[in-house]
């Protein structure tokens, strides 16, 4: 007897290290994205949206070719025209690609931008890290002033703070192409004669990226950081008195900052100033939420003229998973105004209608027209938390009028239909007065 081939639908379900970001969660990107785009308002920067696909070139000659973010973590591919191409680990390049090809050189410089989202990491997912993770940054390009350098550096401390959480900057000078290859020597020696105690992985960082070692947090490789020379020694009277003054901007304003020189941030392009935004949880363990950097090689290195520049990132996921173990309260979208019920399938006719109208004429209305009882409508209403709930019946509709219903009291009024938008303003207009007064 002929068996038939079992033919077992496998399971689908989120590709590893990726996340869905629910309905509930969404009030958190809410909030982060209104006050990112209040900062960015108040600031004067611009938002920049640059595609998720560029060519892979552009990360090997911007982030570099030796680091573990191009060597190991890209998503890369080949498009079917054969264009070698990655999804963008970070987002400072492809919008420095966009500034070059733009010719925003041409324009009044500093060029200040904005982006926010999503970077993709073939990284070992971990608690609040994913392969495809969100980050918002600011990007200032085109004026090398230490001003602007703790301008972002606030910005990017009391956006978090705002959020609820308690950070504080982490911030060191990493030199440029003038002072830091002598850095890079003695760090080279200084590891070479300890050669002994370090870990695999930095052994092979070693000739590479050995400024990488300073970051290395297994235990053996920990202990030599703590006493390896530090970049400050070594910076030249440029580099000096450039983070010297971004310090004393610091101090200027209300923002927790520590030296830490082993802030060498992991990419290529980094120049001078470096900070990291650090988080501790309640153990006394530091998180860091993100970080920023000069780089003011950047656009040369990519096919501009040389050209100044400064910017962070914040990864958002990490934000709000300590937004969540703070419970930082955040408040759901502001409530509606006005509930619409009906009863029987002419009202619901003239309730659709009703509804667009008031929509577009632009109240604050909800609805839930699938349902056909009044009892489960008002519910509906309650839960929305709206002040007044519209009732269109039979009845209502022989008589071209409405039954206009008060939540708060419950109390019920007949409103001729064509006034109904009228008497709307006239008492949500009364309740704002009265929440005026009230303070709320
Ligand atoms: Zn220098
Ligand atoms: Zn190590």
């Amino acid at each position: 007897m002929a068996t038939k081939k079992k033919t077992k639908k496998s399971k689908l379900q989120l590709v590893k290290g990726m996340k869905d970001i629910l309905p509930d969660e969404q009030k958190y990107w809410d909030l982060i994205r209104d006050k990112v785009d209040n900062f960015a308002h108040n600031y004067g920067f611009s938002r920049i949206d640059t595609p998720i696909v560029e060519s892979t070139n552009l990360f090997k000659r911007s982030v570099g070719e030796d680091t573990d973010i191009v060597s190991k973590e890209m998503f890369s591919f080949e498009t079917p025209g054969k264009d070698k191409v990655s999804l963008r680990p970070e987002g400072t390049a492809g919008v420095v690609r966009s500034y070059i090809e733009h010719g925003m050189l041409n324009m009044p410089q500093p060029v200040k931008l904005f982006y926010m989202g999503p970077n993709f990491r073939y990284d070992k997912p971990q608690a609040g890290r994913y392969r495809q993770f969100w980050q918002f940054g600011f990007e200032s390009i085109g004026d090398d002033d230490p001003v602007i350098d703790a301008q972002l550096i606030i910005i990017s401390y009391q956006i978090l703070r705002e959020l609820g959480l308690d950070i504080e900057i982490q911030i060191n000078s990493i030199g440029d192409a003038e002072c830091r290859p002598q850095y890079i020597k003695a760090i080279k020696q200084y590891y070479q004669t300890n050669k002994n105690d370090l870990c695999s992985e930095c052994s092979k960082r070693l000739l590479k990226n050995p400024l990488r070692l300073l970051d290395c947090k297994v235990k053996g490789c920990n202990e030599l950081a703590e006493s390896a020379p530090q970049m400050v020694d070594y910076l030249d009277d440029d580099c000096k008195n450039h983070f010297m003054s971004v310090l004393e901007y610091l101090d200027e304003l209300d923002v927790k900052y520590n030296l830490n020189h082993r802030i060498v941030r992991g990419l290529d392009y980094y120049s001078k100033t470096a900070w990291e935004i650090i988080e501790t949880d309640e153990s006394g363990k530091l998180h860091a939420l993100g970080g920023g950097g000069r780089y003011d090689e950047l656009v040369h290195t990519l096919g501009g003229r040389p050209t100044p520049a400064v910017g962070f990132a914040i990864g958002i996921e990490r934000v709000i998973i300590k937004m969540q173990e703070k419970k930082v309260e955040v408040s759901k979208r502001k409530g509606y105004d006005i509930f619409i019920a009906q009863l029987g399938i002419e009202a619901r006719k003239k309730a659709l209608k009703l509804f667009e109208d008031l929509r577009g004429a632009g109240f604050n209305v909800v609805e839930s027209m699938s349902k056909k009882g009044l009892k489960d409508q008002l519910d509906i209403a309650n839960k929305k938390g709206t002040l007044f709930t519209l009732i269109l019946g039979q009845k209502e509709i022989a008589d071209e009028t409405i039954l206009l219903r008060d939540m708060d009291s419950g109390v019920q009024e007949v409103v001729n239909f064509n006034k109904i938008a009228s008497e709307l303003v006239k008492r949500l207009k009364k309740i704002e007065e009265k929440n005026l007064k009230a303070g709320k």
